[in-house]
């Protein structure tokens, strides 16, 4: 269409990008395809849940104090649990962040003497000061809770002999991260996740297994739940809030450890009966509705972004052909330079601070300069368009989310025009 040729030289995009972009998504067509299905299935599973739970206009109305008989938040938190299949959700504003989340999960189904096993390698890193791996006040550590890991076999398959080895009469929980994360091991697919839990539960079956499902819900048509997990954690601000959460957590599960959490989160004797929605429940539930689609825009971003990249000569994880299990993209670019190309690319494209040129800076706990692009509505949100890498080798950007996937694709054009512009790549 002539119309967007033309507004995308508005924005900014050479008639040779916009081009070469065209090339690359001609051939994605079947892959794009089966993320609508995807999408569709997970919009009518999530319509379903509500249907079920009879939403209704009173679920929206605020509350404050003590928030006793909230019927938004309950109905919320039933909604939740149907469309993962548990038996009980705590889905709460009063959960900060993901990391807040596993937190709580972590710590209300741990007891001092219990040990904690990741067979999956190192977790994400904020939970190493949660864990105790790196001395924190109040880690899991400081409280008796011991941790082992199992690092993950060098073609990223999972040691199974490995795990075995490891699991311990007090060991009592096993906690699975779905997302690489900032790593380069590959993401998990919930069949795998399923394996794995099945082998764990075959050792010892009451052996708890929590699952951080960061970045991965509503990729595939099953969550982890589905697969045996007795715990799935994750943040509002990625895929399940759809954008639209300005804040949140939630963790889904049996009745049994979401009780503890929820206890955990407020007082024990308290639990799930306290804690107002301040207002915020038409967002969480629009978000949770809108979930499905942004995720499926997002993961169409990331395979564009691979497949231009990788036709580049630049190394892409995953690679354009792989099956997807999760919406982050790394690319490697080589060089600082060709970070700060694209990450301006990023925030040039952006609907919020686009003006801005994001610059390397000192993050605390890095040991290297952090480069972060991201232009959101919601602060800190990485369901919206964001990348951001350490400035160290391979140079890797980190890039995920976009709210929808024209955005998603103006972004990545602009962040190849920038490297363009900058003389790094030539098409
Ligand atoms: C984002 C993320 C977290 C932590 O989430 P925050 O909301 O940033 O605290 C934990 N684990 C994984 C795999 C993540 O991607």
């Amino acid at each position: 269409m002539d119309e967007n040729r033309k507004m995308y030289a508005q924005l900014g995009i050479s008639e040779a990008v916009y081009n070469f972009g065209e090339e690359r998504l001609a051939s994605l067509r079947e892959r794009f395809d089966a993320i609508d299905r995807v999408a569709e299935y997970n919009q009518s599973k999530v319509i379903a849940a509500m249907q079920k739970n009879r939403v209704n206009a009173g679920c929206f109305v605020g509350t404050t104090g003590y928030g006793y008989n909230d019927v938004g938040r309950d109905t919320l938190e039933r909604v939740y649990a149907d469309a993962f299949h548990t038996e009980a959700a705590l889905v709460r504003p009063q959960i900060t962040c993901g990391t807040h989340a596993l937190a709580i999960a972590l710590s209300a189904n741990l007891l001092p003497g219990d040990e904690l096993l990741s067979p999956v390698g190192r977790p994400y890193d904020t939970l190493e000061e949660v864990i105790g791996i790196r001395p924190s006040k109040c880690s899991l550590r400081e409280y008796g809770v011991t941790y082992d890991e199992v690092a993950l076999l060098p073609d990223g398959g999972i040691d199974y002999e490995g795990i075995r080895a490891k699991i311990k009469p007090q060991t009592k929980l096993v906690t699975i991260q779905r997302s690489k994360g900032y790593a380069t091991r590959p993401t998990l697919s919930v069949a795998q996740i399923g394996e794995l839990i099945a082998f764990v539960k075959s050792i010892r079956s009451d052996i708890l297994c929590m699952v951080d499902n960061c970045y991965g819900e509503f990729v595939e048509t099953i969550e982890p739940s589905d697969v045996g997990a007795d715990m799935i954690v994750g943040s509002l601000i990625k895929n399940p809030g759809g954008g639209l959460a300005p804040i949140g957590g939630y963790i889904c599960g049996t009745a049994a450890c979401v009780e503890r959490c929820a206890y955990r989160l407020s007082a024990p004797g308290l639990g799930q009966e306290v804690g107002a929605n301040l207002g915020l429940m038409t967002s969480l539930y629009q978000g949770f509705f809108l979930a499905p689609t942004v995720t499926a825009g997002a993961l169409k971003g990331a395979i564009f972004a691979a497949n231009l990249y990788e036709r580049l000569g630049f190394r892409c994880v995953p690679n354009a052909t792989e099956s997807r299990h999760d919406i982050i993209q790394a690319v490697e670019l080589g060089s600082e330079a060709a970070m700060r190309a694209f990450c301006l690319g990023i925030q040039a494209a952006a609907p919020v601070d686009s003006y801005v040129t994001p610059l390397p800076w000192d993050m605390p706990g890095y040991d290297s300069q952090v480069i972060m692009a991201a232009g959101a509505f919601i602060q800190g949100s990485s369901i919206e368009l964001s990348a951001d890498g350490p400035i160290r080798e391979p140079y890797a950007v980190y890039f995920q989310g976009g709210l929808t996937w024209y955005h998603a694709k103006l972004g990545i054009l602009m962040s190849l025009q920038k490297l363009v512009d900058a003389g790094i790549v030539r098409l």
